[in-house]
């Protein structure tokens, strides 16, 4: 069996004070951990956070990744830079990024792209709003933005992981039922194994007001192969908690 993986998403939070208690703190309760563990990290911290992980299981991510690798880009954070700093993951197509700036399916199908092409694992987000949920459009949504991905990176598919991630449920402590997801993520593997002859390689996280308390249940199901954390990974007792979950 696949080992599941627990991702944190720390968002724009943190400080240097802040990061390193909380690293400490997962790191110190990491060793019992049967699952993989990364924290995607705002990118001026991933200098420290790289440093506070050495010697341990837990891996760094990003938060985004630029789909050019160099030049007049202002702002931007290209795919090799991360690589720098040993990074592992970076979250492409987050519906923040999707929504505060634009990204479309086809940015974030290319962001994948560059994240392969540095060896580093994209975390492609995908999911509907509660209105496209009410309208009924839940799976055509996330078959088409899991598309674009698929079009761009079908020789590398077994790389990607994919996240189903809820609008509705980010940040609002308004969980999917396991039942829910569970659907949603049977739908996208059903997607992948059209593409692909493997697609049980490829993980498929759940994202959305996943917490201490759900995550067992959440987890528990077949085609949910880890989560994506946002609120509950800057609690470092209850992020180790979503882990002991997964081992
Ligand atoms: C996220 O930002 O990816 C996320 C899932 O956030 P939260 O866990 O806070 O809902």
């Amino acid at each position: 069996m696949k080992k599941k993986l627990i991702a944190g998403n720390w968002k724009m939070n943190g400080s240097l004070a802040a990061n390193e208690a909380l690293v400490r703190a997962v790191v110190a309760g990491l060793p019992q951990a049967a699952c993989k563990v990364a924290v995607c990290v705002p990118a001026p911290y991933l200098a420290q956070v790289q440093a506070l992980c050495q010697g341990s299981a837990l891996e760094l991510g990003a938060q985004d990744v630029s789909r050019h690798e160099q030049g007049a880009f202002t702002g931007e954070v290209s795919a090799a830079m991360l690589a720098d700093f040993g990074v592992r993951y970076a979250i492409v197509g987050h519906s923040e990024r999707r929504q505060y700036h634009g990204e479309t399916d086809e940015l974030v199908a290319a962001k994948a792209q560059a994240a392969l092409a540095r060896g580093i694992t994209p975390i492609a987000c995908v999911g509907e709003t509660l209105a496209e949920r009410e309208a009924g459009q839940t799976e055509d949504v996330v078959r088409r933005q899991l598309a674009a991905v698929i079009d761009a990176n079908r020789s590398r598919l077994g790389e990607i992981v994919v996240a189903y991630e809820p609008v509705w449920a980010i940040g609002t402590g308004r969980t999917a039922t396991p039942e829910q997801a569970q659907q949603v993520h049977a739908a996208l593997r059903a997607q992948l194994a059209a593409a692909t002859p493997q697609p049980e390689r490829i993980a498929i996280l759940y994202g959305g007001s996943m917490n201490a308390a759900n995550a067992a249940s959440l987890l528990a199901q077949p085609d949910i192969d880890g989560g994506l954390i946002g609120g509950a990974s800057l609690k470092a007792a209850d992020f180790l908690q979503i882990i002991a979950a997964a081992g």
